[in-house]
């Protein structure tokens, strides 16, 4: 597998390029931004982007989304909770300054549970709600892509609309730790960490 990581914009989001090296085909977790950028890095690495799986719906993580897709013919899977702040995306940018993005179309949604399977990649959804009602995690064998649920050595803000702290706390501590301590996250912004990493010392729900 592949997995290349590549903060983008003025958010520093991480966008993630997942890949099988067997099938040449991959998935982009996040198109916030940078899209050329994430595109030339696909084409280096010999990866075809057939799916554009989105964590939620705000702008860092999905205003690259509509651009994508449309260069690529990637199939763009969001929340059905979260397709509000995809359709909000121009007052998004507004808030912030920014030009707005092309409008956002989403193709699939995934739910709790289900299995989303892009060529020979195969990965499990988990709802995670308290950052964005519609938040979900994409879990690969023993990698997790958790978006801005849970960071490292901290958690996702919950003083947005549709936030929900308690709600947060205990997606991280009933879906995401029991994952298992070896199992990487990869956030949205900042450095990878792992469940144990978390679940031992993270200060909101670690038990330390
Ligand atoms: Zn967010
Ligand atoms: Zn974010």
């Amino acid at each position: 597998m592949i997995i290349e990581a590549c903060a983008v914009g003025p958010f520093v989001m991480n966008a993630y390029l997942v890949g099988s090296e067997a099938s040449g085909d991959a998935v982009l977790i996040d198109a916030g931004d940078e899209i050329d950028r994430l595109l030339a890095l696909a084409k280096k690495k010999k990866l075809s982007i057939k799916a554009i799986l989105s964590t939620h719906g705000h702008i860092d993580h999905v205003a690259g989304a509509a651009e994508c897709r449309r260069k690529t013919g990637a199939r763009h899977w969001l929340h059905r909770l979260d397709v509000p702040w995809l359709e909000n995306l121009g007052q998004q940018a507004a808030m912030f300054g920014l030009a707005a993005p092309e409008p956002g179309v989403v193709d699939e949604h995934p739910e709790e549970g289900k299995l989303l399977s892009v060529s020979d990649l195969s990965f499990k959804v988990l709802h995670v709600p308290g950052h964005t009602q519609g938040h979900v995690a994409y879990v690969l064998g023993d990698q997790a892509w958790v978006g801005d649920c849970l960071f490292a050595g901290s958690i996702g803000r919950t003083d947005l609309p549709g936030g929900d702290t308690e709600q947060l706390l205990t997606s991280i501590r009933t879906k995401l730790l029991p994952l298992g301590d070896e199992v990487v996250a990869w956030p949205g912004h900042g450095p990878r960490t792992t469940m144990g990493r978390e679940r031992r010392t993270n200060p909101f729900v670690g038990e330390e």
